[in-house]
């Protein structure tokens, strides 16, 4: 059976307690791996190597540093089908997506800071003394400095997407890091830590130690860890951020959301319907920014019903492993157990299940995956917007549907939860469409679109979806220290 490790200084290492834990293939229920279980001890270990590594990373010049990055983008590039089966089988996905969004998006990560690092302008403030009689004049330049070593907590969902997405920028500013990939899906991150070498990064300069809250928590609470990027749930990120505040760390987060997707009547109601199909039932709707709340004018909603319901139904259920399959397992028994008990509480609280609700029938699935974590994509219908689960993330291929009788109305269900991840309008009407960006709550608005990702963009979310922004130049930022100098003359 298949056993990772941790990756610390440039080598695969045991954990120091010698436990591992078990990973399971989703789509089939069967156990194909151990991954180490790490634990404050192997945290150290991780830390101490990054730590020694960093004066070294941090004075290496960037166009250095972005080649090494551009090449581990390459490398990625060039193990694409190994990488793209190994993030299905631990995952469920199809492999389709990981191929097309996983694994490039991947690449693209490394490849976008290797390059974002070297083209950053500087700031610079030319100061004229402040309009006081005899006021000094002094030239203010920004210096930013890498601060040491940062800590990349991931998820499972999109797990080589979601991790290189925080080592990216943190490797490009002169960070060394110590990530932790979720327990749930480790293989990918394991084989990006043998990547790294061939690319030549630098031993400890990226470090991957595995296993669960033991080992992330470790990482949060390391005194030499003074930056913390988490992307997961928010009742987890609620405690990050409380021990980051206490130790005064910088922190990111990036967390769970509820997301609306607003149907308008002067849409183009074909269009919105198959983009609102992909947005509930995307990675079987374990994206934090899926559409699960779909909002529709009240003129069109026998259209939006129809469609949807048949979308749902028309989708290839079946082996993730095979090419045409559209829609996986889910990516554990114990989260289809939840999804399950949210539809039954949606059921129990007079929802209206129009379609599935229920696991997939096995009889519909190949021999080799019945045992798996299907479950079937699901419309709920005529619930209360007050009521859990209207309210709480369920982070599966379930959508509740809901018809509005004017802008004002769909504004107010939109922004009616505690969240503020993204949410999507489908409008003709321009001024609408403006209207509604400015007043959604949400770190993301699409219009006539979603998940339409540029890397130069700010990515995050309000309210209780998180604190902070990723990507672009906020990522380029919340990596570096800044130091102002003021120069008089
Ligand atoms: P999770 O919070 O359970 O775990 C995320 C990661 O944190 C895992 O690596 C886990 O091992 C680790 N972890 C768990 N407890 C910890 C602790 N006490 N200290 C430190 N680390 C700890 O989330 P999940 O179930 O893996 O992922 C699903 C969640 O992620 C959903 O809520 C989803 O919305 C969210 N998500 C958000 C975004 C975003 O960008 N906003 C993107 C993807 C997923």
């Amino acid at each position: 059976m298949l056993r990772m490790d941790h990756w610390i200084n440039g080598a695969p290492v045991p954990p120091e307690s010698g436990e591992y834990l078990d990973v399971h293939e989703p789509a089939t229920g069967a156990r194909y791996a151990h991954v180490a279980a790490g634990d404050t001890r192997d945290v150290e270990r991780a830390v101490q190597a990054a730590s020694h590594a960093f004066p070294a990373w941090a004075a290496t010049g960037v166009s250095e540093r972005g080649r090494m990055l551009e090449r581990l983008a390459d490398l990625i590039d060039q193990r694409l089908d190994d990488l793209a089966a190994a993030e299905s089988m631990d995952s469920g996905k199809p492999v389709s997506l990981a191929r097309e969004v996983d694994i490039p998006r991947s690449a693209s990560n490394l490849r976008y800071f290797a390059h974002a690092v070297q083209h950053a302008a500087g700031e610079f403030f030319d100061f004229d003394g402040g309009g006081v009689p005899g006021g000094a004049r002094a030239m203010n330049m920004v210096l930013r400095s890498p601060r040491g070593v940062a800590g990349c907590i991931s998820p499972w969902n999109l797990p080589l997407y979601l991790l290189t997405w925080k080592i990216a920028p943190a490797l490009a500013t002169g960070n060394t890091v110590v990530a932790k990939p979720s327990e749930v899906t480790p293989r990918t991150a394991s084989m990006l830590a043998e990547l790294s070498a061939q690319a030549g990064l630098p031993a400890g300069v990226l470090n991957i130690v595995h296993g669960d809250a033991r080992a992330g928590s470790a990482i949060v609470t390391h005194e030499r860890v003074p930056t913390i990027t988490f992307t997961g749930s928010t009742a987890v990120g609620r405690w990050i951020g409380a021990q980051a505040g206490g130790m005064l760390k910088r922190v990111s987060l990036e967390l769970g959301g509820k997301n609306p997707f607003i149907i308008m009547d002067d849409a183009d109601v074909e269009a919105a319907i198959k983009v609102a199909a992909r947005a509930a039932f995307r990675n079987q709707g374990q994206i934090c920014l899926c559409g699960s709340r779909l909002l529709v004018h009240e003129r069109v909603l026998d259209r939006v019903r129809a469609g949807i319901v048949k979308a749902a139904e028309t989708l290839a259920v079946g082996d993730p492993s095979l090419a045409d399959t559209q829609f996986g397992s889910l990516v554990s028994e114990p989260h289809r157990a939840k999804v399950s008990r949210m539809v039954e509480s949606a059921r129990s609280l007079g929802g209206r299940i129009l379609t599935g609700g229920g696991p997939v029938d096995p009889a519909r699935l190949p021999p080799r995956c019945r045992g798996g974590s299907f479950y079937e994509p699901t419309v709920v219908e005529g619930l209360d917007p007050t009521c859990e689960f209207e309210q709480e993330e369920v982070f599966g291929p379930v959508v509740s549907l809901r018809s509005f009788r004017d802008d004002d109305e769909a504004l107010r269900l939109a922004n009616g939860t505690k969240y503020g991840l993204a949410a999507t309008v489908f409008t003709r009407d321009l001024s609408r469409a403006q209207h509604f960006a400015r007043s959604l709550a949400a770190g993301i608005v699409w219009v006539n679109c979603w998940m339409v990702r540029d890397l130069r963009t700010p990515f995050g979310g309000a309210r209780h979806s998180g604190v902070g922004r990723e990507g672009g130049s906020e990522a380029l930022r919340f990596f570096t220290e800044p130091k102002n100098v003021c120069i008089a003359g």
